[in-house]
């Protein structure tokens, strides 16, 4: 047999000066191409040090990774920094109380000016203030004043306060130089390295006079200046010299009894605003760049930034400036060994694979063939079509748009899940786990996309808007169930309405599988009734203490089907007998565990698809998910005792009169069967069938509230699966409901093969609620039907 050749992951590395990026490169298993090579400009990974021009980006193939994005500019340049924070700091000064006040010049020369004879005239500490070319580095060309007139409105420089307060780390001020990874930008996610440098200067830090202003050594903590020094001290161990790393500054503050949570959260809080005030500005570039390339698809960009942040002596950060192409160079162990595992981690989260190449060919094509089939806008406007083949067509094109996203939500799902495994020293910092947190993000990003897209079309706003918006799986599949039933066609081959079971004698099992789902050990027994028994002596059992008035809970039931049957039926409620028997199992679920303060039942509403974050959380995180993963779990369980308990009542008569007119009703199903199919699936419309599914419904999310303690039920994961079944018996004209009545010849039951549908697996004790409210439905089909029929 013919060894397969494996395919070479390959790098092209030619304007690139850094040999540790080389060596990191290899050590990922990605193969340098020499300078000569013919392949060069069909490799796999493209590492500049440079700016690249537009060009490039657009000349990408989709399997292709470059190390920058187009327009990070917005933050790496002084300048734009300061002008695009300074909308931020203006509308949200708290949280953007970060950044230095900044001036450009020569434009803001006046404004700079006013603000220093204002402190003057205040009487406050005169400033300092520090002047910087717009596009400089390592130091160059920079001034401090003490004097403000005698700064010189200078093209192409900014001018900041002067933060005159430094922390001092034996004497020396410092500053840090993180490493952020930004993998994507449609959406954006990012992590920041746990690592980094901390930079001192070299001459003992006293504060700005007149005399010592010129003395770089002192106030500026640039590598390349300080080294200049004959004091720049080397030192092999990382929490000594002139250069260190920021584990053994964490590990000092943290002796020092510093709070280093805190200033941890806040560097975290500080990158992600920042790259949130950029995010529009590189998203619009990248979409102009890489035209039709789907949202979540994977990104050809990505970018390690370099944060250079000052610590003040409360230990607050400040953002200095942002580095698009920060050093990897360095002679020490230190640079060798943290910034190549800041190379070596992000080329691990980046993913890039041989299969690539194939993969990406194949889905352009199946992209191109699906845009030549899919029907255009045009042809619904030509009137061609009439309205209900137009309704269809608007329903089967918001079902792709859902099928799209649900293809999203799968990727980034399938994203995080290497992410969390390949994380290395990288914390994920956006999006991040905290719920709260993210959603302030959200917000953050939300704004910044409005006031960027502000001048632009609403659509492109919408477009870019609407993926911030976190999605679920779950909400997806519930929504394109909901397209499913409005369009009428059964999910999967259900018996279309002519054929309805009415006409058909039904199989001897039917009866049998209708009770097996309440009664797991209803055995074999053929006999409709036996099996019937088995199913009611469970009920009879958890009545043996009758309930008593006053356990029957407020719960108001919707409105019911037919307009004659409408006010009688608004009397149907789901009864509680709070005082039954309840199973051992819920019994103990209820004496063990404790309620959740309103507190901690806010918590109870992270989903599961947010647990894919914990495994990569820091050791607290890991507690909390437990904790809430714990709570979650024993929220479903007393769910389920709860469904367990509910019955539907029959208007007048108590819950064993409601049981013995079911009871009746499935010992004469033969003669109830066609005319109960004909109530249902011919003289209910789909609004008044709605109604009959809306009174579990509504109940439901009742029982819900009232134990989850949360008021939005349905962002809760096992309601979602509840609106997901829901939807399911809505679904093809009642046919949906219809099929609960039966099984299919294995035995299982047609609207549980939805969850098979999902990625995410459905634990027993969620099959068993949902099981139970199918229960109830049935059972108020049943009621609902005897009622109409009484009432006749
Ligand atoms: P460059 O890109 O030339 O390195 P930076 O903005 O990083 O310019 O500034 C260089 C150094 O000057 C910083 O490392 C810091 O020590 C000092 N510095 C810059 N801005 C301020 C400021 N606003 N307050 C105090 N020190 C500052």
């Amino acid at each position: 047999r013919k060894k397969k050749k494996k395919t070479l992951i390959t790098a092209n590395v030619t304007n690139c000066k850094y040999e540790l990026v080389r060596s990191s490169v290899e050590a990922v298993n990605i193969h340098v191409l020499k300078e000569d090579a013919v392949t060069l400009q069909a490799a796999y990974l493209f590492w500049y040090d440079s700016v690249v021009p537009m060009e490039k980006f657009q000349e990408l193939k989709n399997y292709q990774r470059i190390n920058h994005f187009p327009s990070m500019g917005e933050i790496c340049r002084k300048d734009y920094l300061a002008r695009n924070m300074a909308k931020w700091v203006e509308s949200r000064p708290s949280e953007f109380n970060f950044v230095p006040r900044s001036w450009i010049l020569p434009s803001e020369y006046n404004l700079l000016q006013i603000y220093a004879q204002d402190c003057r005239k205040k009487k406050r500490k005169s400033p300092t203030f520090i002047q910087k070319p717009s596009n400089g580095a390592m130091g160059n060309g920079i001034q401090l004043f003490r004097n403000p007139e005698k700064i010189q409105a200078a093209e192409q420089t900014i001018v900041q306060e002067y933060l005159d307060k430094p922390l001092l780390l034996d004497g020396y001020k410092i500053d840090l130089r993180l490493y952020c990874l930004v993998t994507h930008c449609d959406p954006l996610r990012a992590f920041l390295y746990k690592d980094g440098l901390v930079r001192l200067s070299t001459e003992k830090y006293v504060s700005p006079t007149e005399q010592n202003m010129d003395q770089v050594f002192m106030h500026l903590t640039n590598y390349s200046v300080n080294k200049q020094n004959e004091k720049f001290e080397r030192h092999s161990d990382f929490d000594r010299g002139s250069k260190r790393s920021i584990k053994s500054l964490i590990a000092y503050l943290k002796n020092a009894g510093y709070d280093t949570s805190t200033l941890w959260r806040n560097i975290c809080d500080l990158v992600v605003k920042t790259l949130i005030v950029a995010s529009p500005h590189i998203l619009h570039s990248y979409r102009m760049c890489r035209p039709g390339q789907s949202p979540h698809s994977d990104s050809v960009c990505f970018e390690i930034l370099g944060f250079d942040i000052f610590l003040d002596r409360k230990l607050k950060p400040w953002l200095l400036e942002v580095n698009r192409a920060p050093s990897f160079g360095g002679d020490e162990k230190i640079d060798r060994d943290i910034k190549g595992g800041v190379i070596r981690d992000a080329l691990r989260l980046v993913n890039i694979r041989a299969s690539d190449k194939k993969r990406n060919l194949a889905s352009q094509k199946a992209e191109a063939q699906r845009r030549l089939f899919r029907p255009s806008q045009s042809r619904l406007s030509t009137g061609n079509l009439s309205s209900s083949a137009q309704r269809i067509f608007i329903i089967n094109r918001r079902k792709e748009e859902l099928k799209e996203k649900l293809s999203w939500v799968r990727k980034e799902a399938a994203r995080e899940d290497h992410e969390n495994a390949n994380l290395g020293g990288y914390t994920r910092i956006f999006p991040c786990i905290d719920r709260i947190q993210r959603e302030r993000y959200t917000n953050l990003l939300s704004d910044a996309f409005q006031l960027f897209l502000q001048s632009r079309s609403a659509p492109f706003q919408k477009n870019i808007i609407d993926h911030y918006r976190p999605h679920n799986e779950d909400e997806i599949l519930n929504m394109i169930e909901q397209c499913e039933a409005e369009e009428g066609i059964p999910l999967t081959k259900s018996k279309p309405l002519s054929s309805m079971p009415v006409l058909t004698p039904p199989p001897k099992s039917t009866s049998k599988r209708y009770s097996d789902e309440s009664s797991s050990d209803s055995s074999d027994s053929s006999d409709r009734f036996n099996t019937k028994t088995v199913y009611f002596a469970g009920e009879i059992r958890k009545r043996e203490v009758p309930p008593t008035p006053s356990s029957t809970p407020s719960i108001i039931a919707q409105s019911a089907p037919t307009t004659r049957d409408q006010n009688r039926c608004q009397t149907f409620q789901l009864s509680r007998a709070s005082r039954c028997d309840t199973p051992a199992s819920s019994r103990c679920v209820r004496s063990t565990i404790a309620r959740p303060t309103s507190e901690e039942g806010s918590f109870l509403i992270h989903t599961r698809h947010n647990r894919r974050h914990y495994d990569a959380r820091l050791d607290d995180d890991q507690a909390m998910a437990l904790v809430m993963r714990g709570r979650e779990d024993e929220n479903t369980q007393r769910t389920l005792a709860a469904l367990e308990r509910t019955r539907i009542k029959y208007p007048g008569k108590n819950d064993d009169q409601a049981d013995e007119i079911l009871d009746h009703i499935i010992q004469n199903w033969k003669s109830h069967k066609p005319k109960i199919a004909s109530y249902w699936l011919v003289k209910l419309d789909s609004v008044k069938r709605k109604k009959v599914i809306d009174i579990v419904r509504g109940n439901v999310q009742a029982i819900m509230t009232r134990i989850w303690r949360c008021a939005e039920v349905d962002q809760i994961r096992l309601m979602r699966l509840f609106n997901r079944v829901f939807n399911r018996m809505h679904s093809g004209r009642g046919q949906g409901l219809w099929n609960c009545f039966t099984t299919s010849r294995q035995g299982s039951n047609s609207w549980e093969t939805i969850f098979s549908k999902s990625t995410d697996s459905v634990s027993e004790v969620e099959l068993q609620c949902c099981r139970r409210i199918v229960r109830l439905s049935k059972d108020c089909l049943l009621i609902v039907y005897q009622f109409a029929s009484d009432a006749k």
